[in-house]
């Protein structure tokens, strides 16, 4: 029987009892209220008992009661139970993450929405010199690199920014933002200070061996073309030799030159002018053409239509770009040189400069061998030449088109290559509109 039903018969057979009582002595109405008050009294009571026990908490011990009181106690006191053992649990599990987050090397810093700071954990208080007094602090006033501000307000946050320690300057910190949950964001800042150095001594390496390789060079390329001069062609073997080590030499030097170049542009602080772009690639494509044995053209530039050879130049628009001329005149001449160089000697390349929307664009387009779909991902990897290439001897350094791309980054652009095998390569360089300069 349940407990309600068990409360009602209680209630009943009093009921029935004070009735006979009542009956017997003729006293039922005073009996029937008396009867009444005592149970508005006894429910007041347990009413007044069971505030005063949740009131303070209703942590303790219940009182001692009966029926349906006992059951409510017990109900509330088993929730209050639970609720502590669930309560212990998660603080628990806080605890934990908060000694794991403190044990962790990187540095971890909470955001709030506004930009400050809900909670640090060791290696970001190390790092970046932050104090327990610093929570609620905005962290562009702790960390004031401009930098950073600028990357913490982009909003755009899929690269890791590189700054110094504000504490140690020695110390060369990746930092990156993840947003997370409503509006809150977690900074994280890795130590990279020996990775860069590496990087530096790797940089610094290249950069030497490159340049003192440079006068061995000049020197054995000149003794070469004084044996070659002497070569009276008597012996075939010695006109072969000399012609394969002469070539291997100049092979050598280009591939110094472009590793220097690479070097330069790595390292270089940036010099920039208002380039005028429709002149440079009239001057670029006219070298090309003479290069290749075509006629040189005497017309002033800058030139549209067909050039006397292989090489159709059109310019669509007259938009100069803000850069550095050296660095674009290579990437330029780069894309067109391996234009002419993977397509057949009969082909047309066509160079064209034209304007859209938001860019405006350099295309470099052949009909020659393409690139493989596994490949065009890959091309601009230093020393990446496509196995075609290498089997069949082509020369080139695989170095091109790392300076291309490095050149195009330097100057906000992007290369876009579409190609297919045996149909031709179009290799775009996109200048955005900010850079544009007249
Ligand atoms: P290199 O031409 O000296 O080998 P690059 O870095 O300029 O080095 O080019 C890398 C590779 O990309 C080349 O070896 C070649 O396989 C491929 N490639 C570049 N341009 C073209 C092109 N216009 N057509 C076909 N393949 C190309």
């Amino acid at each position: 029987m349940g407990i309600w039903q068990k409360e009602l018969i209680t209630g009943l057979l009093l009921l029935l009892v004070v009735g006979i009582i009542g009956g017997l002595t003729g006293l039922f109405l005073p009996l029937a209220l008396a009867f009444t008050l005592v149970l508005l009294l006894t429910q007041l009571y347990q009413i007044n008992r069971f505030e005063k026990w949740i009131r303070t908490g209703g942590r303790s011990n219940y009182p001692k009661t009966s029926g349906i009181w006992e059951e409510i106690y017990y109900h509330v006191y088993r929730i209050k139970k639970n609720e502590k053992k669930r309560k212990k649990k998660l603080g628990k599990m806080v605890d934990q993450f908060r000694q794991s987050t403190e044990a962790l090397p990187d540095a971890a810093v909470v955001l709030s929405a506004n930009d400050e700071i809900e909670w640090a954990n060791k290696a970001a208080r190390e790092v970046f010199g932050l104090q327990a007094s610093d929570k609620g602090q905005r962290i562009p006033n702790l960390i004031r690199f401009p930098e950073f501000i600028r990357y913490l307000r982009s909003g755009n946050y899929t690269e890791a920014v590189i700054l110094p320690s504000p504490v140690d300057h020695r110390i060369t910190l990746a930092v990156r933002i993840i947003a997370y949950g409503a509006g809150l964001r977690l900074l994280l800042a890795q130590d990279v200070t020996q990775l860069k150095k590496m990087e530096r001594m790797r940089k610094d390496f290249v950069a030497n061996v490159s340049h003192e390789l440079r006068t061995p060079l000049t020197v054995l390329k000149g003794y070469l073309e004084t044996l070659q001069d002497m070569d009276d062609g008597e012996s075939p073997l010695l006109t072969t030799s000399f012609y394969q080590m002469l070539g291997q030499t100049e092979r050598m030097q280009h591939l110094v030159d472009d590793l220097l170049l690479l070097t330069r542009l790595e390292t270089q602080q940036k010099k920039t002018e208002c380039i005028d772009i429709p002149i440079l690639l009239t001057q670029i494509c006219k070298e090309a053409e003479a290069l290749n044995g075509n006629a040189p053209i005497n017309t002033l530039p800058p030139l549209t239509g067909k050039l006397f050879g292989r090489i159709e130049l059109t310019l669509e628009a007259n938009t100069c770009v803000i850069g550095e001329e050296q660095e674009l005149r290579s990437a330029f001449t780069n894309l067109l040189g391996n234009a002419l160089k993977y397509s057949p000697d009969d082909s047309v390349v066509k160079v064209r400069w034209h304007a859209s929307d938001d860019f405006v664009i350099l295309d470099v387009e052949d009909h020659g061998e393409g690139i493989a779909m596994t490949d065009i991902s890959r091309v601009t990897e230093r020393f990446y030449r496509s196995e075609v290439k290498r089997a069949k001897k082509v020369g080139g350094t695989g170095l091109g088109l790392a300076i291309v791309k490095h050149v195009l980054m330097r100057h906000d652009a992007d290369l876009k290559i579409v190609s297919e095998l045996g149909k031709g390569s179009c290799f775009s360089c996109y200048f955005p509109r900010k850079r544009i300069c007249n």
